[in-house]
């Protein structure tokens, strides 16, 4: 069986000026976010979806008059296969030049050693190769001892926000109150699973509560809709998950 029915294209959504919205395309796919340089064509991006959703990645591009092979960057916000797996057939097609991968410790060293049952965790019951897809080791740059990011005129702050995965970390641009935090945190009162290999309920509940003091406009998580009221759904979520005990 393939999971080819999210190969759909993807229709970009403007956030702020040169920041793009790529919703994710049905199950076992993420949000991907897209930093755009006006004059070079550069394609940064956050996070890269499953493999079977990058064509229509590319799709999305073509309306805005980008190709996928200006791709330079890709920051990873967590190991998890509806996060990463557009990596591989991603280099393979780009190996004469392929683009810098970036992730955060745990995370990075996941990427690295090509760690199947870490990227495919818990009982999910799929494999690789119903993406068609090989997990290889991988080249990454590892973050954990940079605080942030600079690209296409952001500076995105990098902070570690364990709970949803051990690697898992939230960027956060202070100047344009931008947060793409992965899975930590969702909108609607959402949160991300904690039962994973490397989740933690406590840890999370403390990553959320660190994220509901940052002062935050557009909420960019890794599924579901966006929000530019993030705040207000920041502090929803992190009432929710309160909770659910074991503070
Ligand atoms: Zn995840």
């Amino acid at each position: 069986m393939f999971y080819n029915r999210g190969d759909s294209k993807k229709k970009a959504r403007e956030v702020v000026k040169n920041l793009y919205f790529f919703p994710e395309n049905g199950i076992l796919d993420c949000n991907i976010f897209c930093l755009v340089d006006n004059a070079s064509k550069e394609i940064n991006l956050f996070d890269i979806g499953n493999a079977t959703s990058l064509n229509g990645l590319f799709e999305g591009f073509q309306d805005l008059n980008l190709n996928y092979e200006n791709i330079k960057k890709i920051f990873i916000t967590h190991e998890h296969v509806d996060h990463v797996l557009g990596l591989y057939p991603l280099v393979e097609k780009m190996k004469d030049d392929p683009p810098e991968i970036f992730a955060y410790d745990e995370t990075a060293r996941i990427l690295r050693k090509g760690d199947v049952n870490q990227i495919f965790p818990g009982n999910l019951g799929i494999t690789p190769e119903m993406f068609g897809v090989k997990i290889t080791p991988l080249n990454i740059t590892d973050l954990t001892d940079k605080k942030e990011i600079r690209s296409s005129g952001f500076t995105f702050q990098i902070y570690h926000t364990p709970g949803h995965s051990l690697g898992s970390i939230s960027y956060y641009e202070p100047e344009k109150k931008i947060l793409i935090p992965g899975d930590v945190v969702f909108t609607q009162g959402s949160f991300g699973r904690y039962d994973f290999p490397g989740g933690s309920l406590k840890q999370l509940q403390n990553s959320i509560k660190f994220i509901s003091r940052l002062d935050v406009i557009y909420l960019l998580p890794g599924h579901m809709d966006i929000s530019d009221n993030g705040n207000q759904e920041i502090k929803y979520s992190c009432n929710m998950i309160q909770m659910f005990g074991g503070t």
